[in-house]
């Protein structure tokens, strides 16, 4: 069965008699025991949760996995994972990386006494030589989120593999309709269903998919003792998203590929980074390893004064973090969702200054492309270009 088909052809409410479309909503803390000393699949929704369990039976038959779990967050998902190792261990994390995830890497974890190590994961070499004997999770996106880098998943984890650690990708920016890590040697996938799986940016939520039976003891382990479970009423949006996500992301990808060819002729911009565009350093690497090059592109103007404006100037793409719902959003990553990396840091200065990120939504190709076009035309009116870092 193909994906597309998979997302909406899914058993919605195992057990119930009377056979709804769609799944019900199991408002409920606690399940009735028979007696005190029986037990039925439930007893407490932290514990488990029919609507969650659809939810979670439905990803991992998305993901190609064993087990899924659904998070109240992209970011309790990953914290999740990141707790499952012992003290002393260490992370080798790729050095572009949502800037959640870098708070939590950098700022919570050495807490917990785990420390973190950072990589370029585009470069297999640099990812080998910066191993450590305690490391034992190697986590990477790819693309990565903002600045569109591809990473060699199955290379990657090889390297992860030869040194005993397990490889975690963190696949937001693709959903499993357009990547799936599992299949290139990846332990574990990391979602932030808040993106493309739910799609209306109308909830939170978070996935973490494997097939490594001692993983998934422990994942679940972690969210009955730690909480971190989704409720009920957003895993229903999150199921109710997953059935239109083939066609959403069909639509986005088509339109984000048509801005990126703008972008890529046009004299105001220096930089294009999409992983679709056959200039892109990562284009064929990502063409044999993802069906799609996703709806997130980035572009840079030489003038961080010149990108503000851009960003500005639009009227159809609104000045939001997120990627994945039905509006199209424009970001600038170094002042809104990357704002978190600490001034002066590797991390930092490799974001460039003038970056911006558009999320493609759902909107007509022809509207988005004469208005982003627009907003380029009035920011080079009202910011002759400027050399960086000059104030
Ligand atoms: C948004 C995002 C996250 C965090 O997910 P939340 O649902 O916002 O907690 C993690 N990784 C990537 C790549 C993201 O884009």
């Amino acid at each position: 069965m193909h994906l597309d088909t998979a997302l909406v052809q899914f058993e919605s409410a195992p057990g119930d008699p009377h056979r709804p479309s769609s799944t019900p909503i199991y408002q409920t803390a606690t399940f009735e025991q028979a007696s005190a000393l029986e037990c039925g699949a439930y007893d407490y929704t932290r514990s488990g949760n029919p609507t969650r369990a659809a939810l979670e039976a439905q990803l991992a038959r998305i993901e190609g996995a064993r087990r899924a779990f659904a998070f109240t967050s992209g970011m309790a998902a990953v914290a999740a994972l990141v707790r499952t190792l012992p003290a002393g261990a260490r992370i080798l994390a790729g050095s572009d990386l949502y800037g959640g995830t870098v708070r939590l890497l950098e700022r919570s974890l050495p807490r917990s006494g785990i420390g973190v190590d950072t990589a370029d994961a585009s470069d297999l070499d640099a990812l080998r030589s910066a191993l450590r004997p305690e490391t034992r999770l190697v986590l990477v996106e790819s693309p990565t989120n903002p600045l569109l880098e591809i990473a060699d998943l199955s290379g990657v984890a090889e390297i992860a593999r030869a040194h005993g650690a397990l490889l975690a990708v963190d696949g937001s920016l693709m959903s499993p309709l357009l990547q799936r890590p599992l299949e290139l040697g990846a332990h574990v996938v990391a979602h932030s269903a808040t993106k493309h799986l739910a799609g209306h940016g109308d909830v939170m939520a978070g996935v973490l998919a494997t097939n490594d039976e001692a993983l998934a003891a422990e994942l679940a382990f972690a969210q009955n003792a730690e909480g971190a479970g989704l409720a009920p009423f957003d895993c229903w949006l999150v199921l109710r998203g997953l059935e239109t996500l083939a066609v959403r992301l069909e639509r986005a990808q088509r339109n984000a590929a048509r801005l990126a060819e703008m972008l890529d002729g046009h004299p105001a911009v220096t930089r294009v980074r999409y992983p679709g565009l056959a200039g892109h350093p990562g284009a064929l690497l990502h063409a044999r390893q993802a069906r799609g090059a996703g709806s997130v592109l980035a572009f840079e103007t030489g003038c961080a004064e010149r990108s503000r404006r851009v960003v500005e100037s639009t009227r159809l793409f609104r000045i939001a973090v997120s990627f994945g719902g039905a509006a199209s959003r424009i970001s600038l990553p170094g002042r809104m969702s990357h704002a978190s990396l600490a001034p002066g840091s590797e991390r930092a200065r490799r974001l460039p200054p003038d970056l911006v990120r558009v999320a493609a939504g759902l909107e007509d190709a022809d509207d988005l492309v004469e208005d982003l076009a627009r907003a380029l035309e009035a920011a080079v009116r009202s910011a002759p270009v400027r050399r960086l870092g000059a104030t």
